[in-house]
């Protein structure tokens, strides 16, 4: 871009002070940083209107396919450093706002955090949205504007404290409101049939409605104009209807509809990974999606008048099967309203939609109650049944006489609508999100599906933005990289590998290390300031960050902090290099076992911290509220990288590929995507241990393993279960603990004792950290091997995922926007 400097950064200074004027009426002396961060966010949006407004000039133009990347959730974190970054203005504001006085990086820090989004299926959404737009591919992403996101997490006596969070409390300044595409959400009632003299046309009557409004947020590619959108869905009283009844003395119908539009949109369920099948819950899935799916239809029609041809300009891509009433929504609005047949719809329909699996966790498949599907959406509902109908007489055709099928793939059975089914039949495509993944979903838990229907079935392997997790988050190192190898690697990050050149060279990897030196000099000024502990910037910081989850297995980490406490107890003058244990995590508001763990990591942190007697040597760190913003410094701080999970459970994971690409070296097991890490680094240059997918498949189908020969074979382990049940780490309430002794042991809980092999895998695990120990301890080898995880992370950019994605389901073409 060739831009005159002088002149911008005079026109930004100048629309900054006009900004504070209108808004505040305050000058640059009087702005508190809060106000110069709206001041500054309206600027920024200033300069990508006209680039906004363009891309969708192109759009029209080119008649573009377009993707509906459909998800519950969009965990994008801050966006005003990104969008400066994505203009390539970052210097030229930095300097402006220094010139004012101002510190870039604190005017950042004053835009709250959009967490419209749990973990990672809605960080994937977001890196997802950055992709398109940066590839130039024409998106939407579609999602839902909760009032309050997920909740802010505040650490009190050891114990997570769950805080709304008023992420539009000062409004937010980079959406816009679009009331001219609000569209009227339909729920309950019931369906009555009218004859016209050809067919039948059925009428959903006696419903409550709600109006949907759309916000979009702008998603600015970087250095190359196109700007998208985040379409998310705000809920309005539809006001007329409101008045209408009001008028006939239905009151009670007015403040109802008054009060479902303000419920609907209200809050964030803060599941991660598990179903919690509660009514609001399905409302808030329809509402976004029938929103959605009618205004792509509309829009559609605008400019094209035969409705058969959807399917080449829109394809809906549904982020796990949260989204799946699009399947059903899509063909009320082709049967219903545009008066199509069945078969004519279907087709549409089945060309348009396509599903993305994330889990295979039984926990976390939605299955809603007949009851309070058919209740909630009862349209809805009869064209669920009549898809189920077809599907069953083909599985019967299929497989003459096996009702064991039936059984097993039905979209309605035993009283319950399954929307994995309903994904899987209703798309044409289904993918897994990292090659193990998908091959388990082909060999075990969909067989059936992959049977019956092979050529849906492909992977797409995770991908992660290196806009935000490396050039935004870890500026020493991005200006590192692209002193070394230039600047394409921004764009194109399968040019990292020219790093590898640079692995065995002492001079970098003294710059290297240095690097990472500087940013836990920066993570450590953070701990002191939010968790009053001081850290040694000189000790391996040892992280594990996500969502609190059993089959992350947490718990094995920190027991392993234990069972290494013990050991120094024993013997004080043991030589292992100092360590700094981190954990981040969110627990979801009412999953109990996983909050007693957050309260058992910081009670072994406040006992192990306050030991003089160990000098020091390991220290234990919780930070509290784990969200993109701290995670983006984080990732950038870390020297290992736990991931962790039980084989099998994690789908691919994500946070892994941020630390691959910040270049700390990962200890893990052969789950998910660090099966591929492993592929593309080299094993030797990872930490690899435990029990692999197949054998924990294997002992799962064999009813698990018994965990008390290991608690009676090994002294060492049974130490420390024994100290979850002896006031070690909870004196004034010994029992405090039983909990997470009786997960691992007992059988008393509905469970089998230790679901997640953590006892079955901790010696194997025990050894690898052993391994770390002594690889820290040759600087040249871990640097040269930090070095190389970063040179070997290109696979795991989004934009590869998202090519891949373009060439094998949505088959978009660029667009190229000019200004
Ligand atoms: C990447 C990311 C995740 C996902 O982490 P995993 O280790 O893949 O579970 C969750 N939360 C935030 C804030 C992230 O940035």
């Amino acid at each position: 871009m060739n831009v005159d400097h002088t002149i911008h950064k005079t026109e930004f200074k100048k629309a900054v002070i006009y900004n504070l004027k209108i808004s505040y009426r305050r000058t640059i002396e009087d702005a508190t940083a809060a106000q110069m961060y709206q001041a500054v966010a309206l600027a920024v949006k200033d300069m990508i209107i006209d680039r906004w407004i363009a891309t969708h000039k192109e759009y029209e133009k080119q008649d573009a396919k377009v993707v509906y990347y459909m998800s519950m959730e969009f965990l994008t974190g801050r966006f005003l450093g990104n969008n400066i970054i994505s203009l390539c203005e970052q210097e030229e504001i930095r300097e402006a706002l220094a010139e004012m006085g101002f510190d870039l990086n604190t005017i950042e820090n004053q835009e709250r955090d959009p967490a419209l989004g749990n973990g990672g299926l809605g960080r994937l959404a977001a890196c997802f949205l950055d992709s398109l737009a940066t590839l130039g591919y024409p998106a939407y992403g579609c999602g839902i504007r909760y009032r309050y996101g997920m909740f802010k997490q505040k650490i009190e006596d050891g114990y997570q404290i769950e805080v709304p969070d008023e992420w539009l409390k000062d409004g937010y300044p980079f959406e816009i409101r679009r009331p001219e595409y609000a569209t009227e959400v339909k729920f309950g009632g019931y369906v009555d049939t009218e004859w016209d003299g050809h067919r039948n046309h059925f009428v959903q009557k006696g419903y409550q409605s709600v109006l949907a409004v759309p916000y979009d947020i702008p998603i600015v590619g970087y250095g190359n104009n196109v700007v998208n959108s985040l379409r998310i869905w705000d809920a309005q009283p539809v006001n007329t209807f409101n008045l209408k009844e009001f008028d006939k003395g239905d009151y009670q119908k007015a403040v109802e509809q008054e009060n479902l539009a303000k419920t609907i949109v209200e809050v964030l369920y803060p599941n991660d990974n598990h179903y919690a099948g509660k009514e609001l819950r399905l409302r808030q899935q329809y509402f976004f999606i029938s929103a959605s799916v009618q205004r792509a239809v509309k829009k559609y029609l605008e400019n094209h008048d035969d409705i058969h041809k959807f399917y080449e300009k829109a394809v809906f891509q549904m982020n796990d099967t949260h989204p799946t009433v699009a399947v059903a929504e899509l063909m009320r609005i082709l049967l219903d309203e545009q008066n199509l047949e069945w078969d004519e719809a279907w087709e549409i329909t089945t060309k348009t939609c396509a599903y993305t699996n994330h889990t295979i966790m039984s926990e976390a498949l939605e299955k809603w109650p007949i009851e309070l599907f058919s209740r909630l959406l009862p349209r809805i509902y009869q064209i669920v049944e009549e898809i189920n109908r077809r599907f069953v007489e083909e599985i019967k055709k299929a497989y003459p006489g096996d009702n064991e099928k039936i059984r097993k793939m039905a979209i309605i059975y035993d009283g319950q609508v399954r929307m994995a089914h309903l994904a899987i039949v209703g798309s044409f495509s289904v993918n897994g999100v990292a090659r193990l993944h998908t091959e388990i979903l082909k060999n075990e838990e969909l067989k059936d599906f992959y049977q019956m229907m092979p050529a849906k079935f492909n992977n797409k392997t995770n991908g992660i933005t290196q806009r935000r997790f490396l050039l935004h988050g870890n500026p020493l190192l991005a200006s590192w990289v692209t002193d070394k190898i230039g600047n394409e690697w921004i764009t194109d990050l399968s040019h990292i590998k020219k790093l590898a050149i640079y692995a065995d060279d002492e001079k970098c990897q003294r710059e290297f290390m240095n690097i990472k030196y500087q940013n836990k000099i920066r993570l450590a000024k953070y701990i002191k300031e939010h968790n009053g502990i001081d850290v040694d910037p000189r000790s391996i910081f040892d992280v594990q960050v996500k969502r609190l989850h059993e089959y992350k297995r947490q718990l094995m980490n920190i027991l392993h902090v234990m069972y290494l406490y013990n050991q120094l107890k024993d013997n004080p003058n043991m030589d292992i290099v100092p360590r700094t244990f981190i954990f981040g995590a969110k627990a979801a508001a009412g999953y109990t076992r996983a909050k007693l763990t957050i309260k058992l990591i910081n009670a072994v942190a406040d006992v192990i911290n306050n030991d003089r007697s160990i000098n020091g040597k390991i220290k234990v760190v919780f930070i509290e509220d784990y969200c993109v913003s701290n995670a983006e410094m984080i990732f950038a701080a870390a020297d290992v990288s736990e991931q962790i999970s039980t084989a099998s459970k994690e789908a691919s994971g994500t946070g892994n590929m941020k630390f691959m690409l910040n270049g700390a070296l990962t200890i893990g097991t052969m789950d998910g995507a660090n099966v591929e890490m492993a592929e593309e680094v080299g094993a030797e240059n990872m930490f690899i241990f435990g029990a692999s997918s197949d054998e924990i498949i294997n002992w799962e189908n064999q009813g698990g393993y018994n965990p008390m020969e290991i608690f009676n074979s090994d002294q060492e382990i049974r130490r420390v279960l024994m100290q979850l049940i002896n006031g070690s780490y909870s004196p004034q309430n010994p029992e405090l603990f039983r909990d997470i002794y009786n997960s691992l042991l007992n059988t008393q809980s509905s469970d089998r004792a230790d679901t997640y092999f953590i006892l079955k895998d901790f010696r194997s695990y025990a050894e690898a950290e052993d391994r770390i120990d002594k690889a820290y301890r040759d600087e040249k080898w871990w640097a040269r091997t930090a070095i190389l995880n970063t040179a070997s992370s290109g696979k795991f950019s989004s934009d590869r995922t998202i090519e891949e994605y373009v060439r094998d389901i949505w088959h978009l073409d660029k667009i190229k926007v000019e200004l």
